[in-house]
Order: structure tokens, then C-alpha cells, then sequence
């Protein structure tokens, strides 16, 4: 064995595979894994004591809106500083490529904004994202929303036969770019009247290749199980798998009921090629509109264009001191984002659990006062609901956030411990990794994340950027 850049020496491996873990040393020439194993003798440029450490894969966090922020702000402190290496990108049906000038319409106004950075194709957005790295990974995923907003006239109907000829175009532009697939959100205002049938036209591009589709379903209240069967059906006449992101049970009236939305998974499953992922926690987070309002206990305002100090305020309390209804003070807001109180905490530990189920953030890294799953979702899984409510074993919720991912999204030597593969590892306390950010505080940084790697380069270290920028574009291969 030659001399390498770093050896990691005396760690416990969780090699992202859900196997058991094991004491080993690791070491790395280049951007790769070069050996795992009992590395006593060997020479290495740097050491690194790893000894009550776990040693993993970094994590690789399949839904985000980190879009613009890659760009905006490259130390992507608000992943990094959770163990995350890898983001994906395009989620939700809005990805900020190729929207070019066309207007940033709700929700696109979540990855997009008035003066930020704007891309007509995939191969510019990448360009730009290889000519400033970030200090982590990403790949992308084209969104039929912004599609529909840089080829239709009019947003409120069913996409006609040019118009789709148009966004297929995209769609193969986007995929030769190298995205690893698409997203829908036909839950949005803005593709609500994409009918099953648009979306499968549009999305033709994809047969035959190993790109996904994944979904902010149409519903996820009262016709969760009918909005699951739609993409489910659109994804396998397609041959291609089918990710329900963020899945949930939104609403009282729909408390308990993920047993029968993992039941349709387990049955989809058996014909088909589908899989989820859900970030932890019983609060979504989106654009501020009546429908989501009326389906949540409380709302907690994210930013009001209208009325900035409104965000980290209860829509309640607002109402009440402007004397507004809430419908009314919802109006006065816009455009706005909120955080929703909305599900039950039995569903979201049934749905972490299933073996399926993948971890995402989908934090919103624009919003003023964002929901604490930007900067909490991994170290919450790892502290919360594995140290303190045993709901898995450690090696199972790594296998949720790098094993599991890499080969649902298709992210070649990623998500594992092993030799070859990248290394983009994650140095963590398994007796102190937590999440500190709160619904009250949400911006604080996790506690007990030791060290970051990304393609062999130190990106985080002891609570801090070390400025380094090694993240690449992961490419459909
Ligand atoms: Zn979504």
C-alpha cells in the first residue's frame, strides 16, 4: 500500500449499508476511498484520531431547494454542518434551471428570486455550478412546474400538444445535461390542471433510462391514497421509479392514516419500482395559502413580503392584533411563506421507520424564519429518534440518509464506506449528535458533528466552514 492523503484511524465504520459497524481505519488517496481496514502501518500525509467517533458516508440529503443557495452561498453551512455531502436539487416540481426570465410564480418564488441568478438549461446551471463549486455535492432534478412556466400561456389549463412538444424538449436537455431525473407538484397552483396524461407526455424523454420521477403528490390529506395511485400509475407506464417526497398524512381527520399509505406502498412495490422519503418532524413548510392553513392546527409565519416583521409569528396572534380573521390577515401577508402545524407524531415515526423511507430535508434556506429541519433533519433522526426514542438502530438510519439514497437516485460510488467509492465522509459523536434548532430558534447548528469530507477535502471541522470548495455535479451515468 502506497502512502495516502489521510488516514482516519481507529473510527467505528457505519459503512452506509446497514451492516453492523465494526472498528477500522480508513484511508483516502485523492477524492477516493482508498482502503478500510486495520491500517496500522501505513504512511499518510494527515491522521486523524477517529477513536469515539462514527465514521460514515457522508449524508446525502434527497430533497432540497438548494437550488439558487449552491450559488448564493457555497459553504452551505446549513447542510454541511448536519453530516450532508450531497444535496438533490429540482425538488417539488420548481427547479431553478431552465427557468431563465420567466416569472418566479408561487411556489417557484422558493428556489428563485427577482435579482438572483437565472438559468435557461441544465448545461448552464451545471457550468455555473463547476465554475463555483460549493463546498458539497449536488445533482439535479428538471421541475415540471418550472417547465410549464417557460412554455405555457396559460398556467391554469392542461398543457396543449406544442406546449408539450416544448417541454419534452427540455426534458431531454436536461437529461443529456446530466440530471439524475424530474419532480412534480401538481399540489401547486401553478400545475394543478396537469392532468396524468400531460405529465406522462411531457416526461416521455424518460423511458428507457435510469432517471427518476419524484413527486410532491397532488394530495396528501383527505385523497393521499388517489394522489399515490396517480404517480404511481404515470411512473410505471414509464418504466422508470417513482420517489414520493416528503410523504405524510396532513389534517386530524387523517391521523393513522399512514397504515394505509405504507400498506399501497408495500402493494406498489410488489409491480413496480417505488420508494419515499420524509424528513422528521410533525410541521410542514411552504408557501402561505388558505387551503394549507385550513388543514393545519397552527401557522407559523416563515416571511411576508408585505409585512417582514411577520415572520417567527403566529398567524393567530397576528389576526388578533390587527383584527383580521385569519383568512383576511393570510391575504395581507402575501406573498408569503409559513410553517404548518399539521400532522401526527405517530405517523411520522410509522412512515421513518418503513424500510423504504429515505431521509430529506426539504428545508426552504431562503425563508426568513425557516422551518428547523434546514439546519435540524439529519442530527434530529441520528439524536432524537434513534439515541433517545430507539426507533431503528444507528446503522439503519445511516442506510436511510447514504446507501439507501445513492442507489435510489442512482449517485455511482456514493453512500457507501468502501473502497473506490468517493470519499465523502461524515466524523459524528453517536453519544451528542442532536439537533438544536427549534420552531423558536431555527438556525442553530447541530451539535456533534466532528468532521466533514467531501470528494477527500476537510469542508467542515468542529463547528465551522473550513472554506474549502470540493463539491461536484453528480451526472446521470
Ligand atoms: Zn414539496
Amino acid at each position: 500500500m502506497p502512502h495516502v492523503d489521510l488516514l482516519l484511524r481507529g473510527g467505528t465504520v457505519i459503512d452506509g449499508t446497514g451492516a453492523p459497524r465494526r472498528t477500522a481505519d480508513v484511508a483516502v488517496s485523492g477524492e477516493r476511498i482508498a482502503a478500510v481496514g486495520a491500517l496500522g502501518g501505513l504512511a499518510a500525509t494527515r491522521v486523524v484520531d477517529a477513536r469515539g467517533l462514527v465514521v460514515a458516508p457522508g449524508f446525502i440529503d434527497v430533497h432540497t431547494h438548494d437550488d439558487r443557495l449552491l450559488l448564493a452561498a457555497p459553504d452551505m453551512a446549513p447542510k454541511v454542518s448536519q453530516g450532508v455531502t450531497t444535496v438533490i436539487v429540482g425538488n417539488c416540481g420548481i427547479s431553478l434551471a431552465p427557468l431563465g426570465n420567466a416569472e418566479a410564480v408561487p411556489p417557484i418564488n422558493l428556489v428563485a428570486d427577482a435579482g438572483g441568478e437565472r438559468f435557461g438549461s441544465f448545461a448552464g446551471y451545471f457550468a455555473a455550478l463547476e465554475a463555483r463549486p460549493a463546498a458539497i455535492n449536488c445533482a439535479a432534478l428538471a421541475g415540471h412546474t418550472t417547465l410549464r412556466a417557460v412554455s405555457m400561456a396559460d398556467l391554469g389549463q392542461p398543457a396543449n400538444d406544442a406546449e408539450i412538444a416544448v417541454m419534452q424538449a427540455h426534458v431531454r436537455e436536461a437529461l443529456a445535461a446530466g440530471a439524475i431525473g424530474v419532480s412534480t407538484g401538481t399540489y401547486y397552483g401553478p400545475a394543478a390542471a396537469a392532468t396524468a396524461d400531460e405529465v406522462r407526455r411531457i416526461f416521455e424523454p424518460l423511458r428507457g433510462t435510469c432517471a427518476v420521477i419524484a413527486s410532491h403528490i397532488r394530495d396528501e390529506a383527505e385523497g393521499v391514497l388517489d394522489a399515490m395511485q396517480e404517480v404511481f400509475a404515470i411512473a410505471s407506464g414509464l418504466g422508470v421509479r417513482q420517489v414520493v417526497s416528503h410523504h405524510k398524512v396532513i389534517g386530524t381527520a387523517n391521523f393513522g392514516r399512514s397504515r394505509e399509505t405504507l400498506a399501497a406502498f408495500d402493494t406498489a412495490r410488489r409491480s413496480g419500482d417505488v420508494c419515499l422519503d420524509c424528513y422528521p418532524y410533525t410541521a410542514s413548510s411552504t408557501i402561505l395559502t388558505q387551503a394549507a392553513a385550513r388543514q393545519a392546527q397552527r401557522v407559523l409565519v416563515a416571511w411576508s413580503t408585505a409585512r417582514p416583521a411577520a415572520a417567527g409569528r403566529y398567524l393567530d396572534e397576528l389576526a388578533a392584533e390587527a383584527g383580521l380573521a385569519p383568512e383576511a390577515m393570510i391575504d395581507a401577508l402575501q406573498p408569503a411563506g409559513a410553517i404548518y402545524f399539521s400532522m401526527d407524531e405517530a405517523d411520522v415515526e410509522r412512515i421513518l421507520q418503513y424500510p423504504e423511507t429515505m431521509v430529506g430535508s426539504d428545508g426552504l434556506p431562503h425563508d426568513v424564519f425557516p422551518h428547523p429541519r434546514l439546519w435540524g433533519a439529519f442530527p434530529r433522526v441520528l439524536g432524537h429518534y434513534v439515541r433517545e426514542r430507539g426507533l431503528f438502530s444507528l446503522e439503519v438510519a445511516v442506510h436511510k440518509m447514504t446507501g439507501l439514497p445513492a442507489s435510489r437516485f442512482g449517485l455511482a460510488a456514493r453512500g457507501r464506506v468502501e473502497p473506490g467509492c468517493q470519499a465523502d465522509l461524515t466524523l459524528f459523536d453517536p453519544a451528542r449528535i442532536l439537533d438544536t434548532a427549534t420552531f423558536a430558534q431555527p438556525t442553530a447548528q447541530a451539535a456533534g458533528i466532528a468532521a466533514v469530507f467531501v470528494n477527500g477535502v476537510e469542508a467542515w471541522h468542529d463547528g465551522g466552514s473550513t472554506g474549502a470548495r470540493s463539491g461536484q455535479v453528480i451526472r446521470r451515468h
